[in-house]
């Protein structure tokens, strides 16, 4: 695997490459969730790069950022074992040459209103900020994203139009504990009693989905908040959203595509998960989705 530290050497690599890029950005604490994304562009693209980079300017809390995993050689070795082409692991200075105040010019629209943005202010702004910045170093043919981050996926494929990148963005799917749990590189900081209780956000929210043709989204809401109170978590949201705005519903008469998306602190460690309830077809056996295929200026590649 070559390792680069600085944007030349990797953009000089890169240059003399013809062959299709996929670009799987991550900040590290690597677990196989990242290994979905990562073996999704060993399979479907021809060269595999992925970024290690705690980005600081996405941290709306500072004790966030300080206590957040740092694992880097072992993430070396678990790359070079799934056999990842490029590592990119870059300084602050490396990525933010001119000072860490700069973003891009970008409309958010609604995407950034509810759930995550709603509750880390700032958030999006420097995670806009930082994939921007990767994404003209690294230049991918195909970017590989989580679902697990569904509204940093929904806003990322928005950059997209707007830069008119020509970039695929390919959403993998969530790998879970058997528990149902979200894999997550925030889980290495749970006990193992909370991270046993912490099951219970998948649970609530497959029930929350079994629901939604019987019992009004209030009262799901309402049941949902508290099974996971009493495992033990506190909820920061747990909100149903039309899956194309990401503004919360009431009902879903008047979405297309509409998900559940759960913040909920269980030891102090905040994780978050979501579901789709509606206008979300994964093909039996797929490891990602390809979303916005249809949309204005949106350059997609047959899968
Ligand atoms: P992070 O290192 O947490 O910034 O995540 C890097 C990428 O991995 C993001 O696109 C995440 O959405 C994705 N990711 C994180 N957890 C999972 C998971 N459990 N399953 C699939 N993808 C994930």
């Amino acid at each position: 695997m070559h390792i680069f530290k600085n944007v030349n050497d990797i953009r000089l690599f890169l240059n003399q490459k013809t062959e299709q890029i996929g670009f799987v950005p991550t900040m590290g604490a690597l677990h196989e969730g990242h290994a979905s994304l990562l073996k999704a562009s060993l399979s479907h693209s021809d060269i595999t790069v992925c970024s290690i980079f705690v980005n600081p300017t996405q941290f709306n809390d500072s004790s966030d950022f300080d206590k957040y995993p740092i694992t880097t050689n072992t993430d070396i070795e678990f790359l070079e074992k799934l056999g990842v082409d490029i590592l990119f692991l870059p300084t602050v200075a490396e990525i933010y040459p001119d000072g860490v105040d700069k973003f891009p010019a970008f409309d958010f629209k609604t995407l950034n209103h509810s759930m995550e943005g709603a509750f880390r202010k700032g958030h999006f702004e420097g995670m806009v900020q930082v994939v921007d910045r990767l994404l003209q170093i690294v230049k991918p043919d195909h970017l590989y994203m989580g679902q697990k981050d569904l509204q940093q996926f929904n806003i990322v494929s928005e950059l997209i139009i707007q830069k008119k990148y020509p970039i695929e963005l390919r959403v993998g799917l969530i790998k879970r504990e058997t528990s149902g749990l979200a894999m997550s590189s925030r889980n290495q900081l749970l006990s193992k009693e909370s991270k046993e209780n912490a099951a219970v956000i998948f649970k609530s929210l497959s029930w929350a989905k079994e629901q939604v043709e019987h019992i009004s989204i209030d009262k799901i809401t309402k049941q949902a908040t508290q099974f996971i109170f009493d495992a033990g978590g506190k909820v920061e949201y747990f909100t149903f959203v039309d899956g194309t705005t990401l503004l919360p519903v009431d009902n879903l008469k008047n979405a297309t595509i509409a998900y559940i998306g759960v913040a909920a602190y269980f030891n102090n460690v905040r994780l978050i998960d979501n579901i789709p309830v509606k206008g979300i077809h994964i093909a039996e056996g797929a490891t990602f989705f390809v979303p916005n295929k249809a949309k204005e200026n949106y350059v997609s590649t047959n899968i």
